[in-house]
């Protein structure tokens, strides 16, 4: 049998791109695995991937440290106390094929066969994902690991007829026992927006009572049921700050698993500057000009400073971007 090459199949294409995306400069899109979405019904074919795998482990929502680079990311032994309804096949790359597994529930926080879990080694996953550099190809691989495990730790019953659901399709599918319905990985879409006043070339930012003191972002909202991208932006906009929108044009995009959410970043034009603030959403709004986004950018995040988001997040990529273009 002729052996296939590992890693991306579009990674050829994406390389010889004239002028990269956007997207490729948003923390966690950098995954470069090559899924084998054609052969998740194969045994064959996935228990030998499995036999020279490397497996990132979760507990809950965290990670459970490995022993190997990047940073700690992969066991190279296949654990012994993992759950099998969390198994996921994420795909290979060059080193070799990836699963993802969530310990047994009971388990979690014990002493796990011979696994060194104590609580250090169990890493909360956002101060875990910044050891990593934003454009990290590893990055991506455990965006996709997070959340497709985390799917199937809250998924282990059917929504439709409450029967429990079984593991499918190398942990792409879930299926219900009673009454036979299918179950998809969730993806949350949230839109993300760097508003611009064209007068002035000002941003409009927002700081939410939960972020770092000094620290103030793009706007952002779930998408509702029944309305368009657009739309999303310039009703989540007006609803947190009362600033209507104009036009409004897509950027980037960012997968962002806390816990399986898309990121949609846009950027639009300010119809007004005048500010009604939801002070249930945010605790400040306000317009800052590119020369104290650039001071901003430069910034600390330290208490009592102004600043932006890091690079990990995608508010930062539109706001670079944004200040590049000027
Ligand atoms: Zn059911």
């Amino acid at each position: 049998m002729t052996r296939e090459i590992p890693g991306d199949p579009i990674a050829a294409i994406f390389a010889a791109l004239p002028r990269p995306e956007l997207s490729a400069k948003t923390g966690f899109s950098g995954n470069r695995l090559n899924r084998h979405g054609d052969r998740r019904d194969d045994a064959a074919f996935l228990a030998a991937q499995e036999e020279r795998a490397r497996f990132v482990l979760f507990d809950g929502a965290a990670l459970v440290e490995g022993d190997g680079a990047p940073h700690g990311l992969y066991h190279h032994a296949r654990p012994a106390d993992i759950d099998p309804e969390t198994r996921v096949y994420c795909g290979e790359d060059a080193d070799g094929p990836i699963y993802a597994y969530a310990l047994r529930a009971t388990e979690q926080t014990s002493d796990v066969g011979g696994l060194a879990t104590t609580p250090p080694s169990q890493q909360p996953l956002r101060p875990f994902a910044e050891r990593f550099a934003p454009l990290d190809a590893a990055l991506g691989t455990l965006a996709e690991a997070a959340s497709l495990t985390g799917w199937h730790v809250r998924h282990q019953f059917c929504a439709k007829c409450g029967g429990r659901t079984r593991n499918e399709q190398a942990g792409w599918r879930r299926r219900c026992e009673e009454c036979g319905a299918m179950h998809f990985p969730r993806t949350d879409p949230v839109v993300i927006v760097n508003v611009v006043d064209p007068g002035t070339g000002d941003v409009l930012l927002g700081r939410q009572e939960r972020f770092p003191e000094g620290m103030f972002s793009c706007l952002a909202g779930f998408v509702e049921s029944g309305e368009s991208l657009e739309d999303a932006v310039r009703r989540e906009v007006l609803e947190e700050t009362g600033v209507p929108l104009g036009t409004v044009t897509y950027k980037a995009s960012q997968p962002w698993p806390f816990p399986s959410t898309m990121m949609m970043g846009f950027e639009a034009e300010a119809l007004g500057r005048e500010i009604t603030l939801d002070e249930v959403e945010l605790a400040e709004a306000r317009w800052f000009s590119p020369a104290e986004l650039r001071v901003m950018a430069r910034n600390p995040r330290e208490p009592g400073v102004l600043s932006l988001p890091p690079a990990l997040a995608i508010a930062r990529t539109l706001l670079d971007y944004y200040l590049s273009a000027r």
